[in-house]
């Protein structure tokens, strides 16, 4: 194939994929969307990040913590994520996304989707507690918060599990690059 010819990452030639980060609040979701961002743009990939704090702030602000609310945020954010992936842009996704249904209902819906469950033990995510939230949901100041008195379940088929209590950020970061890598997502 000529120089012309080659599909060039950054013009919309290449197909798009959603990196869907699940996990605890406090996990490290948001800690590894911002260099994975950073390193797929220095890629050359066009890319873009849809953030659960950030998403609630804005498209899903009507909707609270409850499993029919938190299912409607999932769905709204799947079908922003899809419409992205299918213009070929790279989708980083941070969701806590504590349902495996709802889980799978964005996998069958944007179809090429990786799922990185970023695993911490609850105690080490409440010893962070980076938002005070941890403290508050046990004081009972917040309620329906996950892994306190709201479910999690761990996902069953996650395609990569990096364990924030154990690795550092900048090998999490490269453990999800290597897979894309070796999956054919990006070159
Ligand atoms: P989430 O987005 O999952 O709610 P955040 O990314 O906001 O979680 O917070 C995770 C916290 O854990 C941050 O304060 C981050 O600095 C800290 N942390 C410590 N070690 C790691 C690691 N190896 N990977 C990711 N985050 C880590």
């Amino acid at each position: 194939m000529s120089d012309e010819q080659a599909v060039k990452p950054g013009r919309n030639q290449e197909r798009g994929v959603a990196i869907w980060l699940t996990g605890l609040s406090g996990a490290g979701k948001t800690t590894i969307s911002i260099p994975l961002v950073e390193k797929l743009r220095t890629m050359g990939y066009c890319v873009q990040r849809l953030d659960g704090d950030v998403v609630r702030k804005k498209l899903t602000r009507d909707l609270g913590f409850s499993k029919k609310d938190r299912d409607k945020n999932i769905e709204r954010v799947t079908f922003v994520a899809e419409l992205l992936v299918n213009h070929g842009v790279v989708t980083v996704c941070a969701f806590i996304s504590p349902y495996q249904a709802e889980r799978q209902y964005a996998r069958s819906e944007i179809g090429r989707f990786v799922e990185v469950f970023v695993k911490c033990p609850l105690e080490v995510c409440e010893e962070r507690d980076v938002k005070g939230l941890y403290a508050q949901a046990r004081r009972g100041e917040i309620l329906n918060f996950t892994g306190i008195d709201d479910p999690y379940e761990e996902p069953e088929n996650a395609e990569i599990t990096v364990d924030t209590s154990e690795m550092t950020l900048e090998s999490e970061v490269d453990a999800i690059i290597l897979y894309l890598r070796e999956n054919g997502y990006i070159m």
